[in-house]
């Protein structure tokens, strides 16, 4: 079976996830690959700067390529090809004017809109795949290892940092409404505490305020109660080592990604001062993850379903993994469908530990697509044997939160 179109779908609408309780909003991207005899998988990709201009190329590239193609189909995207080109490679000016270059990835790199653009097509294809064989997506990885997901939450931060009672009452919900995991970011704990917007210094107030703030968070917890951090990539070396050091009486899972992402150095020489795992890799791909591995940088992975390349490119960073006796958590900043695709990734994985959520405030991003199972159940994605990954548009939820000049498929 021929893929005979890759189409996108822009939903917008309300982000209720966020720092100090400020109004955001946000798109996302839907991919729906077309097969022949009307059979289609679905996918999603966030909404970054090129993400549509690569999956129009995807389109005027792929169209004509079996739907089996899925490793080459990422693999051209990802790393390119060189001479001898595949049988089906496609060149010059193709439909849509656009130009297929020699060496296939539109941006000549294994990074940025490239992977972001051929993660979502991955998740579509996939799913089309699974459809059409009849067998869940777990199946086309392997097989599943669980039969559900265990997930963490991604809580950011109350309205009122300031407010003990806040952060308590944070914790108190999200430890009695069945999740066993969540996670705060150390760079919004403490922003009443900021001097400097541009050295991201960790002052000792600062440090003061995260410990505060996270011991009313352990408390309301419980001991049994696992919690994690977030840095986002801001802080320096030394900065990062105090920090790590106060907060180890908290016992927590993981500190993520202290240092800039690029130097996996950094985060070796980190990791030798402290007991706490270091947790890496949110916006890595699998060259990435090796690199971190390799260079005994890192305790946890953490990749992404819509950064990394998909979820075959994350079975791929898993194996790696497990043979380096590394667990993999997968970061989550994407909807109900990327997070039922990573769910199908974590339950083919040996060494998967948990999932993370971002919206558990915003009910529209777990409603446009729709399955015969709820999308959490007892802190978990719970897997069926549905064909792909079980899953539908919900039209009246998509049709709402269309954004504007999009129609639905
Ligand atoms: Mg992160």
């Amino acid at each position: 079976m021929k893929i005979t179109d890759i189409r996108m779908m822009r939903l917008y609408g309300p982000r209720d996830h966020g720092v100090g309780g400020g109004e955001a909003k946000i798109y996302k991207v839907i991919i729906r690959v077309d097969g022949e005899d009307g059979q289609y998988g679905l996918g999603e990709c966030d909404h970054f700067a090129g993400v549509r201009e690569c999956i129009a190329y995807m389109r005027a590239y792929f169209v004509g390529r079996s739907i089996f193609s899925i490793n080459a189909v990422i693999s051209e995207m990802l790393y390119g090809t060189a001479a001898p080109h595949p049988a089906e490679a496609k060149s010059g000016i193709m439909p849509g004017n656009i130009n297929a270059v020699q060496f296939c990835s539109p941006t000549a790199t294994p990074w940025g809109p490239a992977v972001w653009a051929a993660s979502g097509v991955d998740i579509a294809l996939t799913d089309l795949v699974g459809k059409v064989l009849g067998t869940p997506a777990y199946n086309l990885l392997g097989g599943k290892f669980r039969d559900q997901s265990r997930v963490y939450l991604d809580r950011s931060s109350p309205d009122d940092i300031t407010d003990l009672n806040a952060w308590r009452d944070m914790a108190k919900e999200t430890a009695e409404s069945g999740f066993s995991q969540m996670k705060f970011d150390i760079d919004f704990l403490a922003t009443d505490q900021v001097d400097d917007a541009w050295n991201r210094s960790l002052s000792l107030k600062m440090l003061n305020r995260i410990v505060e703030r996270l011991t009313a968070v352990r408390e309301a917890a419980g001991p049994d109660f696992e919690i994690c951090v977030d840095c986002h990539m801001q802080y320096n070396v030394p900065d990062s080592v105090r920090l790590l050091k106060v907060l180890e009486p908290l016992n927590l899972l993981w500190v993520e990604d202290p240092t800039p992402i690029t130097s996996p150095d950094s985060c070796a020489e980190i990791r030798k001062k402290t007991t706490t795992a270091i947790c890496v890799g949110e916006m890595f791909i699998a060259e990435q993850f090796r690199l971190f591995i390799d260079h005994k940088a890192c305790d946890i992975l953490h990749p992404d379903v819509l950064f990394c390349g998909g979820m075959h490119e994350m079975r791929k960073i898993a194996d790696y993994a497990e043979l380096n006796h590394i667990p993999m958590a997968i970061h989550g900043n994407g909807g109900a469908l990327a997070t039922i695709a990573a769910a199908h990734v974590g339950a083919a994985s040996r060494n998967f530990t948990g999932l993370e959520y971002h919206f558990i405030e915003t009910p529209w991003l777990a409603e446009y697509v729709k399955r015969d199972l709820p999308l959490f159940r007892d802190g978990h994605v719970p897997l069926d044997d549905a064909p792909g990954l079980g899953i539908e548009l919900n039209e009246e939820v998509c049709s709402k939160h269309l954004a504007d000049g999009e129609s639905l498929f």
